[in-house]
């Protein structure tokens, strides 16, 4: 029998990826190729992605000029795979994870001043290009952070994003060590803020709605608990001479209005909660006392990097559940309702 000769094109690998295809559309499981990294970028084999409130403005189409389908996630963590040309200080087989931040431009007046954080030309991982839900992702060097060895990949996933928004915002809060320090919310972004909070040398005063989250908040390291519905939060945070921050993490406007007046003289209120009602305040609630009103925007790749050595050296954690990729959907409708404890991530 004559041997066929066929001469085969050689064929792309491919892989599993969970892709947003229009706005407002569902999770779907896709096949696609490998991607091959470019100049400048790496290819990181995803190892574990954390499910993040912000995912919502890829799966409802709220980022100005986001291009379908697309690939959500910003809390990933893997190892390099391969190199693209260019690459310089980062090795195949390192562990490194993705947030928020997605890369710079390092051309803007921004980059050019060294401010990172703000460059007018930023990336953002998942939004920008295709994020951590799928089992390979390209991402450029500038949106790298190497983990440390003792951090779980499904560790350190949410503190690329949720740990970082908190530890920056905290350490940049102006509170020095026992000083009072309040967390307002208790989900995601809270249950970080306060063990940061506490191994920051604060006195943290957690503030939640109703009780069950007191056994919580006291585990995490609050030394208070304060339920606004059954007291006055700006009352018991008086009593207790007022706060140098507040870290605002519940996605409640008027919540955090509220609040203002729980602040110490030069005290102020960090936003890192996310709404699109305007925060109200009075002039006059800011000139007593000399407050300050200031957000904080997640922060750099290097940020990341100290974010989880402090975790590392502390024990910081966040509290996870954690879903095989191809339960997603179900992942981000849990993490929507506010039930997942505390942060859901995606294992590959
Ligand atoms: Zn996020
Ligand atoms: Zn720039």
């Amino acid at each position: 029998m004559a041997t066929m000769r066929v001469v085969a094109k050689p064929e792309a690998a491919l892989m599993k990826a969970v892709q947003i295809s229009k706005a407002g559309g569902d999770f779907e499981m896709v096949e696609r190729e490998i991607p091959t990294p470019g100049t400048g970028q790496v290819r990181i084999k995803v190892q574990a992605c954390g499910v993040c409130h912000s995912d919502v403005f890829v799966k409802e189409g709220l980022w100005p000029g986001i291009e379908y389908p697309r690939i959500p996630g910003h809390e990933v963590a893997g190892v390099i795979d391969d190199l693209g040309a260019e690459v310089t200080g980062w090795k195949k087989g390192q562990r490194v994870g993705v947030g928020w931040y997605g890369g710079r431009d390092n051309t803007c007046l921004e980059c050019r001043r060294g401010r990172f954080l703000y460059c007018r030309n930023g990336k953002v991982a998942g939004i920008s290009y295709d994020g951590g839900y799928q089992e390979y992702m390209v991402a450029p060097v500038d949106a790298l952070a190497a983990i440390p060895d003792t951090l779980s990949d499904a560790e350190a996933g949410p503190l690329l994003c949720a740990g970082v928004t908190t530890f920056n915002a905290l350490r940049h809060s102006g509170a020095s060590p026992g000083d009072l320090v309040a967390v307002q919310g208790i989900g995601g972004l809270g249950h970080l803020g306060i063990q940061f909070g506490n191994k920051f040398g604060y006195k943290v005063a957690a503030i939640g709605r109703g009780s069950e989250d007191s056994l919580l908040a006291k585990k995490l390291g609050a030394s208070v608990y304060i339920d606004s519905q059954s007291s006055n939060a700006v009352e018991e945070l008086q009593k207790l001479g007022g706060a140098q921050a507040i870290l605002a993490t519940a996605p409640d406007s008027k919540a955090m209005s509220g609040l203002i007046d729980g602040l110490a003289p030069t005290g102020k209120l960090v936003v890192v909660g996310i709404s699109s009602d305007p925060i109200g305040v009075t002039p006059l609630q800011l000139i007593v006392g000399e407050r300050g009103l200031q957000g904080s925007a997640v922060g750099t790749p290097t940020d990341s990097e100290d974010t989880m050595k402090f975790a590392e050296l502390t024990g910081v954690r966040p509290m996870i559940e954690t879903y095989p990729l191809e339960r997603a959907a179900e992942a981000y409708v849990r993490m929507m309702s506010g039930k997942a404890h505390l942060r859901a991530v995606l294992t590959m």
